[in-house]
């Protein structure tokens, strides 16, 4: 992927999305090539025809500082349409100055992402109690994850980084998502993890915003079983329906035997993503 140094007008972006007021997003453009990836529906990404190269917002510390004079958010997202933690972070380091600069002027964040390169930011991290990590594990198969998700971290040193989050004392939840249908595997995903974590979300997979055709492509060549359960799930709003339903009992079942809380959303069928959808609701 053929990589470039932008200059950035805008770091803060507002969002509609409810468990922040602004995002960030350090690249533009991600190196982790999820096949399932909803920010490819993205419109902003799809007009900066940004496909096959990767963006490092050179000036976005800069450009924060001085945007934070004028602004105070409440929160901000870290990573909506980017992983802050792919490889490139490892030359440019724009996601450490930009994490460097929020801890100064305490202004809390939300991290989403899927990368066992945060261990190294650990530190800063912990040092704002408002600080939150939603960590992605959707996948608990490593055949599944090197044909979904081929450039992510490893399903063991994804692990690792959650036992070591845990141990930071961070405010942490597990995301499921996307929930892929038949893909991944809810017992297992549990099973792989420590007793002590307790929240996590389950977000089903959204077959409009996640590459549906490509997805059922590469499962029939990797995974021939699963294609048709696949497609079934995805054949009519009803065949939803009814798995979002099936769903939602397993997880309460499994929320009763390990004393946790979930969140779920089960994105509506017919629409494209809303920004407005409630990631905080709590099954009880
Ligand atoms: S890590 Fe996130 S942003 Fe990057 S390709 Fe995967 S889903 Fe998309």
């Amino acid at each position: 992927m053929e990589t470039k140094q932008i200059i950035t007008e805008r770091v803060l972006a507002p969002t509609q999305i409810s468990l922040a007021d602004y995002v960030i997003n350090p690249y533009r453009g991600c190196g982790f090539g999820c096949l399932y990836c909803y920010a490819q529906k993205n419109k902003n990404i799809r007009k900066q025809k940004i496909k096959n190269s990767l963006g490092v917002k050179i000036n976005a510390p800069s450009v924060l500082e001085k945007e934070l004079k004028n602004i105070r958010p409440r929160k901000i997202l870290l990573g909506s349409t980017v992983e802050c933690f792919q490889e490139i972070e490892k030359k440019y380091r724009i996601t450490k100055k930009i994490l460097d600069i929020l801890l100064k002027k305490q202004i809390p964040c939300l991290i989403l992402t899927k990368s066992s390169l945060i261990k190294e930011y650990l530190e800063i991290i912990s040092q704002n109690k408002e600080n939150e990590i939603y960590f992605t594990l959707n996948l608990a198969s490593q055949k599944i994850i090197n044909i979904l998700e081929p450039g992510s971290s490893s399903l063991n040193s994804r692990l690792d980084t959650i036992k070591e989050i845990k141990t930071k004392k961070i405010k942490l939840r597990i995301h499921m998502g996307p929930f892929i249908p038949y893909l991944s595997n809810l017992p297992e995903i549990l099973s792989l993890l420590p007793k002590k974590i307790k929240t996590f979300n389950v977000e089903l997979y959204h077959a409009k915003m996640g590459n549906f055709n490509a997805l059922i492509k590469k499962v029939g060549e990797n995974l021939p079983e699963k294609k048709e359960q696949l497609l079934d799930v995805y054949r009519s709003q009803k065949k939803y329906s009814g798995y979002a339903q099936k769903l939602k009992k397993s997880i309460l079942q499994l929320k009763q035997k390990r004393n946790s809380n979930f969140f779920y959303l089960a994105p509506d069928f017919r629409q494209y993503y809303l920004p407005t959808a409630n990631y905080n609701y709590k099954l009880k």
